[in-house]
Formats: C-alpha cells, structure tokens, sequence
C-alpha cells in the first residue's frame, strides 16, 4: 500500500490533497491513506502544504530534504484557476527573522496567481 502511495505521488506533478489519493485508491479506506501521508510526513518523505484552501496538500520532499527552515523550505504556488499547488523548490523561501523570544517552527509562503499551463505564457 505505501509502495502504491508513494509511486502515485512520484507521478503527481502537484500536490496532492487527500481526496485526490482516496480517488485514486477507492478500494482503500480513508483512515488507512490519512495514516499512510502522515507516516511519510513524520519520515521525512511528504511535506504538508497550506496553500490557503482549507485542504491540506501533501508534496514528496526532494532527497535529503528535512524540512528545515533556512535550507529545504521552498515556495509553493497556488493556481487559482486550476487549484493545482506546485513545489518550487528551487526558489528557496528567504531567511525569516522573528522577534526575541519567539521561535519559528515552519514558514509557509504561497504565491497565489496563474501557474504557467493555465497562462499560455
Ligand atoms: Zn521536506
Ligand atoms: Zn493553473
Ligand atoms: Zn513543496
């Protein structure tokens, strides 16, 4: 099964929410597939994306990926007329500093327009 996930996300171009995996493996229950994407966040494999639209998108992360702020945490675009979120992951989001005494965790930067299928540019 996690086999099956993890092929079905390699071949995704975008992101995938977790209807879009429950549409592509009907057979399998819904608690099974949430625990698969999570098991693959906790391990590094996925990262998890806001991209504004209340649904939760998951993102293989590129090969030694940890998530970290400052080193693999890139920008995501949001489609608006498809929906679809794209990885940039070469565009780096930039440093981010925060006041003394607060500790930043995870940085989320979506830029929302027309990705360039929906442009014709
Ligand atoms: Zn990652
Ligand atoms: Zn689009
Ligand atoms: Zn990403």
């Amino acid at each position: 099964m996690r086999m099956l996930i993890y092929k079905f996300l390699t071949e995704s171009e975008v992101a995938v929410s977790l209807s879009d995996v429950e549409n592509n493996f009907e057979k399998s229950d819904r608690t099974t597939l949430y625990r698969t994407l999570k098991t693959f966040e906790e391990k590094g494999i996925v990262h998890q994306i806001d991209d504004g639209s209340s649904i939760s998108k998951y993102a293989l992360c590129q090969q030694g990926c940890h998530c970290e702020i400052e080193h693999d945490l890139h920008l995501h675009f949001h489609c608006t007329n498809c929906t679809a979120t794209t990885c940039l992951t070469d565009y780096k989001i930039p440093k981010i500093t925060v006041p003394n005494g607060f500790v930043a965790e995870n940085v989320n930067l979506v830029v929302k327009g027309i990705c360039d299928k929906c442009s014709g540019l």
